[in-house]
């Protein structure tokens, strides 16, 4: 047996012979039927702000007693999030009949219950329209289609402004850094406060956050890193010496250069920053990957090709 749509699409649905979908409206919902020729089945399938109804129970009760009243229909659910389907399995002659039931009962019973649809993207409620998303039959809103193509930038960056944002971020991160320096602590919660500080000041100023940005974020915490670890030292040297010998504090910083002379201290300095940075390594590394993939799967352009 064969599961072809273009037999049996319900009056109104527009069959789409490359993306072997059929799509179409009613009661203001817009619904897709896919093949499934495995299980000889068809889906029919929902995009809608089911969570948002007052209504929820008793759509989810419509789709269970659809299961349980009509022989042909293997499954009818909703996917707690943004996807109402039904699996209506094939009779051949009477698969228009079956299948324009469903579809005229999802629908009419949606606006009983006050749903809308909703992008399958953004899950907003906006007016939205059937496209093929990456190979991918789906219902999108205007605003995600552009995005996804790459049509609109959204957003400008701006890498002047963002690397003040991030110099601003990382040096409010470096206070804790030395604070924490003060108390004797290494800890890598600091690396990890400053290196996201310097994101968000990056996107804050730079209004939009690109892999150039967070390339530029991770290279200035670096630096200010050493930069927290220099103030620290000075700060100590201000506090043991006291007035004679570094009467104020940018004293102490220029005795820095003399001091680390010294290997002792050359010493622990760098064994500080080893450990600094290992641990705001350990702390920051899967948070930065998870800003780095998002920003990355941001710049993808899709291929979207609209119904
Ligand atoms: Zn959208």
């Amino acid at each position: 047996m064969n599961v072809q749509i273009e037999k049996i699409v319900p009056d109104g649905f527009v069959f789409e012979k490359e993306q072997n979908v059929a799509h179409g409206t009613r009661n203001g919902m817009e619904l897709l039927i896919l093949p499934m020729p495995a299980e000889e089945q068809f889906r029919v399938q929902l995009y809608a702000d089911v969570n948002s109804s007052s209504e929820k129970e008793k759509l989810l009760g419509y789709l269970s007693e659809l299961q349980q009243n009509y022989p042909y229909v293997q499954f009818a659910g909703f996917n707690g999030v943004d996807m109402i389907s039904v699996h209506v399995s094939s009779e051949e002659q009477a698969d228009k009949e079956n299948l324009t039931l469903v579809v005229s009962g999802l629908g009419s019973k949606c606006e009983e219950c006050g749903i809308h649809n909703c992008c399958s993207y953004c899950r907003r409620t906006l007016p939205v329209h059937g496209a093929v998303v990456d190979g991918v039959p789906s219902v999108i809103c205007g605003e995600c289609e552009q995005q996804l193509s790459g049509h609109t930038e959204g957003k400008k960056e701006n890498l002047l402004l963002g690397v003040i944002g991030a110099v601003i971020g990382t040096l409010l991160g470096s206070v804790l850094w030395v604070v924490l320096g003060q108390v004797g602590f290494i800890a890598g919660i600091a690396g990890y406060v400053i290196v996201f500080c310097g994101i968000k000041g990056y996107e804050f100023l730079g209004k939009k956050l690109s892999k150039t940005g967070i390339v530029l974020c991770i290279i200035l915490s670096i630096l200010m890193i050493v930069g927290a670890e220099m103030t620290s030292l000075a700060i100590t040297i201000y506090k043991e010496w006291g007035s004679m010998f570094a009467p104020t504090i940018w004293a102490a910083f220029s005795w820095i250069p003399e001091l680390m002379q010294e290997s002792e201290l050359a010493l622990a300095v760098a064994k500080d920053l080893g450990v600094g940075y290992l641990l705001a390594v350990w702390a920051s590394y899967s948070s930065v990957k998870n800003i780095w993939n998002q920003v990355a799967e941001k710049q993808k352009v899709h291929t979207v090709e609209r119904f």
